[in-house]
């Protein structure tokens, strides 16, 4: 290792790498120092091995953080758009494929290789299977990290170390230790975007289920999010129900509209006067899988009949019952599947122009060790970006 830089920065993932490139480039002598083996490693497992880069409509509201007005400046500075430009100025092929999520048409690498033509361009140096020892505050200003690749001094540090999700990943509390030896707060941390476990007894009634999906609205709290639903052989997962899980809290319920932008009780009544001999499972077959349609007609005890057997009001209150479906989750997966940390280091002590720590001149905190998660969909990584940008210009 070189003995002094001007920036370390602590984790080559996504906002670690971004910070480097955006130093460099301004002429820091910069070096990256991460545990793993290789560069990285959750850009290359996201977005199913495509890496969904940024959200063509990212803006502050699809962030969650104690301080919601935390991240816009960062956002604001460096947006979707540059980024997809430095995608475009690779020629890296992409392609949206829902609600603004751009993907990689090949593969997550095409992403990591690209921050690190960005690093060498700028001449900063990444180092892997790096273990940092301990970290000082040196006196007259900077700061002596003792790694197990040998000691390093530098002017400005800059945490990128990442969330606790996927510990196999080597994720690790590093940036929260940090942040609590130079005497920050935690928001405390839980896993987000993160499927949802159910009771035994329930999964026994799903058993045929798992690998069903279906359209629904999710809401929880003041969340709700219409997406896809998907049954898993431990529970819930599929978009709609990450995305709720970042709501959730032990013990509350979570509430489906399973028919979103259907009125199902108005829309029975309408079937019954056009199809009056059908059956009602057979109706509902045109909204459910015939396996969904079972399973719910089952868990609310509904017999299916003609439906001109049905009076107008026992088809109401079918409609309704089949409408909505009420659980409370028994838990999450956890750490060991969830894709991000809600929570982290309090940005109340941290500037929100250059990610630098007030009462601590020249150590920075970027991307998801801090308090600000974003929605699914890209948001994470157009965090890391911004921050990582944010702080690269200001080191
Ligand atoms: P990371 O990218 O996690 O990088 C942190 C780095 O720090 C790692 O390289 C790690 O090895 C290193 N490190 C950790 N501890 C230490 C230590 N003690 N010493 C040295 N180095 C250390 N977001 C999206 O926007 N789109 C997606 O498609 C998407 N898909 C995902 C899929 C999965 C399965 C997962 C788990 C996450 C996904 N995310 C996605 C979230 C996204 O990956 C993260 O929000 C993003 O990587 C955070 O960037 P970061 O740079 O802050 O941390």
């Amino acid at each position: 290792l070189p003995g002094r830089v001007d920036v370390l920065i602590v984790g080559a993932g996504a906002a670690g790498l971004m910070c480097a490139a955006t130093a460099g480039r301004r002429g820091r002598s910069v070096l990256v120092l991460d545990r793993a083996n290789k560069v990285g490693k959750k850009i290359l497992m996201s977005g199913g091995g495509r890496c969904n880069f940024t959200n063509l409509y990212t803006a502050p509201e699809n962030f969650y953080s104690r301080n919601p007005h935390f991240c816009k400046s960062a956002l604001a500075r460096y947006t979707q758009w540059d980024f997809i430009a430095l995608v475009e100025q690779y020629g890296i092929p992409y392609h949206e494929k829902t609600l603004g999520q751009l993907f990689c048409d090949n593969k997550s690498k095409d992403i990591v290789d690209l921050l690190l033509a960005e690093c060498r361009a700028a001449r900063a140096q990444v180092r892997t299977r790096c273990e940092i020892e301990s970290v000082a505050a040196r006196d007259g200003g900077g700061y002596r990290l003792q790694t197990s690749l040998g000691a390093v001094e530098c002017e400005s540090l800059v945490i990128a170390s990442g969330g606790l999700s996927i510990p196999t990943m080597g994720a690790t509390g590093f940036g929260y230790d940090i942040a609590r030896q130079f005497g920050l707060d935690i928001v405390p941390t839980r896993a987000a975007l993160v499927p949802f476990t159910q009771h035994k007894d329930e999964l026994e009634q799903q058993q045929d289920l798992p690998g069903s999906a279906l359209a629904v609205t999710a809401s929880c709290d003041e969340g709700a999010f219409n997406e896809q639903m998907l049954f898993t052989h431990r529970g819930l997962s599929g978009p709609a129900v990450l995305q709720i899980s970042s709501h959730w809290r032990e013990g509350r319920m979570v509430a489906f509209d399973l028919a979103p932008g259907t009125d199902l009780p108005e829309w029975l009544k309408q079937q019954r006067t056009e199809k009056p001999d059908t059956h009602l499972h057979s109706v509902l077959a045109d909204i459910w899988s015939k396996k969904l349609v079972r399973f719910f007609l089952q868990k609310h005890g509904i017999e299916s009949r003609p439906l001109k057997q049905y009076g107008e009001k026992a088809l109401m209150e079918i409609g309704e019952k089949l409408q909505t479906w009420k659980l409370v989750p028994s838990g999450t997966e956890g750490y060991r599947t969830a894709e991000v940390t809600l929570g982290g280091v309090d940005t109340d002590n941290i500037s929100s122009r250059t990610m630098e720590c007030k009462s601590r001149p020249g150590l920075y905190f970027i991307g998801e060790v801090l308090d600000v998660t974003g929605w699914l969909g890209g948001y994470n990584f157009q965090w890391a970006w911004a921050s990582g940008h944010a702080a690269g210009e200001a080191v």
